[in-house]
């Protein structure tokens, strides 16, 4: 799950800081009714083959949670699950930068690619991870209620997205004989910007490396299935005058009135809700930055308006483009601006900023059909759209069909207080085990 508002990280948090690191965190220091273990660095990922699933689920938990890997500081953890990889005679391991790539190789007809970040967003005195037995007050009330008897692994990266990597630890290990060649992907850099992020520069790099039927990404959904996501572009909106002196306004042409033209046809413009392969997407259209005007007594000759068009995957990114600008407007990244020749701002000068392709749910798979029945099965969840964009959207782009499936509430991925509850890691060992075997 990437984030856009990462905040500082405390210094003595960081990786140097291993004897503070033994101590429970300063600003949530466990309450005197506390049951909080703090859980220590470990020095290697392993499993015990005689010992249960949940036992060796907490301990691969417990080994990956323990290890700082904020953003730039991935390579101690990348470094021991490589060691781990490499340790089972059935994967073939490959390392880019920071992002390993572990195929087996049974010739199978079809592959399935599993993929974790192992990165965090910074820590907020959520390191090192605490272990909280049932009743500790540091469990949410919401956790609380859905799992009242259970133990639950607090701190950063619990939910985001550590828990589905302890999961796609133990299936790399104990799914020796599948019914899919499988790839296990785990990356770096997820959380950042998109030009630093793993994935993005191992399908460059070695596209090869990269190949499959179908992929699941394990960002945490509370074990259901989020598939696809919208596409966004980003874009400047430019509108042209005439400087002159406000006192003589009639030898000038005002570009911040002309604006209003701009924000009258995106009021007037419906955001609608549509229907991809069975999941419903939210598309939005909005105006996030304006700016024009260099002096308070002179009529401006340029105001810009920002525009961000989330669009849904019934639309490619050309498709989409045309809607806003017209098919043949010509404005790419990086070629300055260039006049709209139809869509939604025709005849106003367009500037590209950024753009991302949609990425189609890919639910009339009967892969992922059979995915989702389980899912239906074991959690009662039916399969809904991802709204925001994630990397789901490079494995469409690979004509890939992916979809996001993880332990943990995608509604605490990033707080001060992620947490998991201990059969979060059991349910989606369980599901992806039993669609894999
Ligand atoms: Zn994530």
């Amino acid at each position: 799950m990437t984030s856009n508002s990462a905040s500082a990280t405390s210094a003595s948090n960081g990786p140097a800081s291993t004897a503070a690191t033994i101590s429970a965190p300063a600003s949530a220091a466990p309450a005197a009714s506390s049951t909080a273990t703090p859980i220590p660095p470990a020095s290697a990922i392993s499993i015990d083959p005689a010992a249960s699933d949940q036992r060796n689920l907490n301990d691969l938990m417990e080994q990956v949670m323990g290890v700082y890997s904020v953003s730039d500081d991935e390579g101690p953890l990348t470094d021991m699950v490589e060691a781990f990889l490499r340790a089972q005679p059935h994967l073939t391991v490959r390392r880019h930068g920071d992002t390993l790539v572990a195929s087996t190789d049974f010739g199978k007809a079809h592959r399935v690619v599993l993929a974790g970040h192992l990165d965090t967003v910074p820590v907020i005195d959520n390191f090192p991870p605490l272990w909280l037995e049932p009743g500790d007050p540091l469990i949410r009330e919401d956790v609380a209620a859905d799992h009242p008897s259970e133990r639950v692994i607090w701190g950063r990266g619990a939910t985001d997205m550590k828990g589905s990597d302890a999961v796609l630890l133990f299936l790399s290990a104990t799914l020796t004989d599948p019914k899919y060649d499988l790839t296990f992907v785990f990356y770096d850099h997820e959380e950042v910007a998109a030009e630093k992020n793993g994935l993005r520069k191992v399908v460059e790099a070695h596209p090869d490396w990269i190949v499959g039927d179908f992929a699941i990404i394990g960002e945490p959904t509370d074990c259901g299935i989020e598939g696809g996501c919208n596409g966004t572009m980003r874009f400047d909106v430019v509108a042209h005058g005439v400087a002159a002196h406000s006192a003589r306004a009639w030898m000038g042409d005002n570009a911040i009135h002309k604006a209003a033209e701009i924000l009258n046809r995106l009021n007037a413009r419906e955001n609608k809700a549509i229907d991809v392969d069975g999941l419903t997407y939210q598309e939005g259209l909005n105006a996030t930055l304006i700016c024009g005007g260099n002096g308070t007594n002179v009529i401006p000759d340029e105001c810009r308006v920002h525009v961000n068009y989330r669009f849904a995957p019934d639309k490619t990114l050309t498709e989409a483009k045309a809607l806003m600008m017209g098919a043949d407007c010509g404005a790419e990244l990086g070629n300055g601006e260039h006049v709209a020749t139809g869509g939604v701002f025709e005849g106003f000068g367009i500037e590209m900023k950024d753009e991302s392709p949609s990425a189609r749910p890919g639910m009339d798979d009967p892969l992922v059909q059979s995915l989702v029945e389980l899912v239906r099965e074991r959690t009662g969840r039916e399969p809904l759209a991802k709204l925001g964009w994630t990397d789901v959207a490079r494995f469409s782009q690979l004509g890939i069909p992916a979809v996001n499936l993880g332990a943990g509430s995608p509604l605490l991925a990033h707080k001060h207080d992620e947490q998991l509850p201990e059969t979060d890691l059991t349910l989606m060992a369980g599901i992806l085990t039993d669609w894999l075997s």
